[in-house]
């Protein structure tokens, strides 16, 4: 029999065939649950009018009761457009229309009593509401309580389909009497252990909640259903990869690792780093293969654990590789490592795609014939041709620039594929971090070198050039280099290119006794390069650069880093930028230049800068500001999407309980099956053929044809 939710919407009254082919091409939206699951992207409380006088600062969508007074077009071309003058009773407001001006003119009229709802903005000390909704005043009605916004395509409402319509479909499935038949998407012992409402009272709150309490308690649910399922799945694989993919056994600890850190090592390590090393360590021994995200700060000391890492592998007779994103980065790494792979002889090349053609195919033969230990490079090093002897360890740093096929990439260099280091500087709460890695095991560096000063952040504006100036002037005086930075936006890279020469040009005039290097994306990777080393080796003191220098670039007696129109960055960048700097014994500074009006978000985002310089708490601050979505590293996994409900930045506790709860119910429910003899199942968690089947067919419903999350490391 077909189930009430498996029904096509086009049986449902008020949609009928073409809305429900328009719902389908638009939304995807083909079933009864479909509908359903299409909540209301946001609530507004229509229980009162607001009146205009108490307008300020941010506010709320809201309705206000009133006439319109006049109507004026004004403008031409693009900028043409319909402004309605307003008025509560007691003060006015503008709606502003910008589009079909001519119709809407006609639409409304004056002294009409009209409810208008919308969000109201201050524009030159005049409040106005652009694009209102607008509805006849009747008093007869009574008033609604909270009401839900449905997301509309431009197409949906260009056809008709109106906020009206999809409310009246849905309250006609919810009357219908099969409605109380719909099927449960969570097990019973789940809703009753975290006394969640059954999945009709559910759906009911969502579409049209009778408080906010109610729908609190709606939300709740379905983002915990939803992150529960995610995390189920995520387990599931984990637990089935443990078991399948072997990994090679790294039994000793030998000459070389040993060598290096008894004699070789200039510092002491940091406890995070010995931790880490140790988590490491343990398992190269399982048998297993070693998915493992280390996350820590800039300057934390992610490269050392990554070398002393691969010697783990040589010790054991395997070839290590290790990729960067850029070849900048590429070759800082390959320089580092040389320096020590020379103190204990290994043999060490780098691969990128400017590699030559003689010495690619020497690289090319070395590596197939075992003689290269440890191969640097950029993705060059994952092309097919690309052949390892026997390669055991792969380490990729700054994760975030790689997509997951190209990681996945990696682990077909070997029969029994690598074991995988990932290296991350984008810190991100744990439970966020499981969830988005998906399978990887997570280590955290957390604590930094000791002796390091924190960098001094200023924020400033362009009217104080001169005194930056001066700043800097001090520093070479000092023998100190200096980072410039442009923003560099895509759409524009022209301009980009053109404020970044002008910008040079300046800095030589400015700074006419040092040498100033010049570093951008469009440079061929050989001029980059030859730039970049003649600021790495001190002949040019300032260089002049977009984000390329990023990550990782490592100069230590470079003191200094202003950020030109700091605005234009996001936090992490910011966070990023300003981690090239303070690497050495000196004092160090971060400039942040912008102009003098900055809108609440820059502000914002610029004073966490100059208030912190904790890593976490950044990233934190970050995810908040901007949603989880558009965090770099969160992107690729297409996680953060795939969510409708929760939000990863601010529903971590939903989150951690979820996990807690998937977990739990894997323990006692393994392979989501019945238990086998021997197990002793916490009861709580234990379900029975009926909690099962909704499992199964829950995660079939969400994950069928989405991306295997396996490959996700
Ligand atoms: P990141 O984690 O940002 O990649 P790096 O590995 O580049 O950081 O390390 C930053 C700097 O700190 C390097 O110059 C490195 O040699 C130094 N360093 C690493 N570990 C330690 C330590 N335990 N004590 C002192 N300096 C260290
Ligand atoms: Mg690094």
């Amino acid at each position: 029999m077909q189930r009430f939710e498996d029904n096509d919407i086009k049986y449902l009254k008020g949609i009928g065939e073409s809305r429900a082919r328009l719902l389908a091409e638009q939304l995807e939206i083909k079933k009864f649950r479909d509908l359903l699951d299409y909540y209301p992207f946001r609530y507004v409380d229509r229980s009162r009018f607001y009146k205009i006088e108490e307008f300020r600062g941010e506010m709320p969508l809201l309705q206000v009761k009133g006439e319109f007074i006049s109507f004026r077009k004004e403008g031409e071309g693009r900028r043409r457009r319909l402004v309605g003058v307003f008025h509560d009773g007691h003060r006015m407001m503008e709606c502003v229309w910008f589009s079909k001006v001519d119709t809407l003119a006609d639409v409304w009229q004056t002294r009409k009593p009209y409810v208008i709802f919308g969000k109201p903005t201050l524009f030159n000390s005049v409040w106005s509401m652009s694009h209102p909704e607008i509805e006849a005043y009747d008093a007869t009605r009574p008033p609604v309580g909270l009401q839900g916004i449905y997301s509309m395509t431009e197409v949906m409402r260009k056809r008709g389909i109106t906020q009206k319509m999809v409310q009246n479909a849905v309250k006609n499935m919810l009357a219908m009497p099969a409605f109380n038949s719909i099927s449960e998407t969570l097990p019973v012992n789940i809703i009753e252990l975290f006394r969640f409402p059954d999945i009709r009272s559910t759906y009911r709150s969502l579409h049209f909640p009778a408080d906010a309490d109610s729908l609190r308690r709606a939300r709740e649910r379905m983002k915990f259903e939803e992150l529960f399922y995610l995390e189920l799945q995520i387990l599931r694989y984990s637990r089935d990869r443990g078991r399948k993919i072997a990994g090679h056994i790294l039994p000793v600890i030998g000459e070389k690792f040993n060598g290096f850190y008894a004699n070789c090592i200039p510092f002491e390590l940091t406890g995070a780093q010995k931790r880490v090393l140790r988590e490491i360590r343990a398992d190269m021994r399982t048998g297993r293969q070693m998915n493992r995200l280390i996350q820590g700060d800039v300057g934390s000391g992610k490269t050392m654990v990554a070398f002393m890492t691969m010697l783990m592998g040589i010790d054991n007779g395997f070839q290590c590789a290790l990729m960067a994103p850029t070849e900048i980065l590429a070759s800082q790494h390959y320089e580092t490592m040389r320096g020590w792979c020379e103190q204990i002889g290994l043999n060490i090349r780098l691969l990128t795609g400017s590699t030559k053609a003689k010495p690619r195919r020497e690289i090319h033969a070395g590596l197939s014939d075992g003689t290269i230990d440890i191969l640097v490079g950029t993705h060059a090093l994952i092309e097919d041709n690309v052949e390892f002897a026997n390669l055991g360890i792969a380490v990729i740093d700054e994760q975030h620039r790689f997509g997951v096929a190209q990681r996945a990439k990696l682990w077909h260099k070997n029969t029994i594929p690598p074991h995988v280091l990932v290296m991350t500087a984008t810190p991100i709460p744990r439970t966020l971090a499981m969830t988005v890695y998906g399978d990887l095991d997570v280590s955290v560096i957390d604590e930094l070198p000791p002796g390091r000063k924190p960098v001094d952040t200023w924020l400033r504006s362009y009217d104080h050039r001169g005194e930056v100036n001066r700043h800097i002037q001090r520093q070479l005086d000092e023998g100190r280099q200096i980072y410039i930075v442009y923003p560099l936006v895509r759409e524009n890279e022209k301009l980009d290119l053109r404020s970044l020469e002008t910008g040079y040009d300046i800095t030589v005039r400015t700074f006419p006794q040092v040498q100033v290097a010049m570093v951008h994306g469009q440079m061929s990777a050989a001029d980059k390069d030859a730039q970049m080393q003649r600021f790495v080796s001190g002949e040019a003191r300032i260089l002049v650069a977009t984000t390329v220098i990023e990550v990782g670039v490592n100069v230590p007696n470079a003191t200094v880093m202003v950020i030109e129109n700091a605005e234009r960055f996001g936090l992490s960048q910011l966070h990023q930028l300003r981690g090239r700097v303070g690497r050495g014994a000196d004092r160090s500074w971060c400039i942040l230049m912008a102009k003098r009006e900055l809108s609440a978000d820059s502000r914002k985002r610029l004073g966490i800068m100059t208030e912190t310089s904790d890593g976490f708490l950044i990233s934190e601050a970050d995810m908040k500001m901007r949603g989880p979505g558009d965090m770099e590293g969160t992107q690729q996994s297409g996680i953060a999407f795939s969510l409708k409900m929760a939000n990863l930045a601010t529903d971590g506790q939903i989150v951690q309980r979820a996990r807690e709860a998937a977990i739990a119910i894997l323990d006692a429910n393994p392979e989501l099956g019945p238990v086998a003899e021997g197990i002793a199942a916490d009861m709580r968690w234990r379900l029975d053929n009926t909690g099962l089947q909704i499992i199964a067919s829950e995660l079939h419903r969400r994950f069928a044809k989405e991306t295997d999350w396996s490959v996700i490391s």
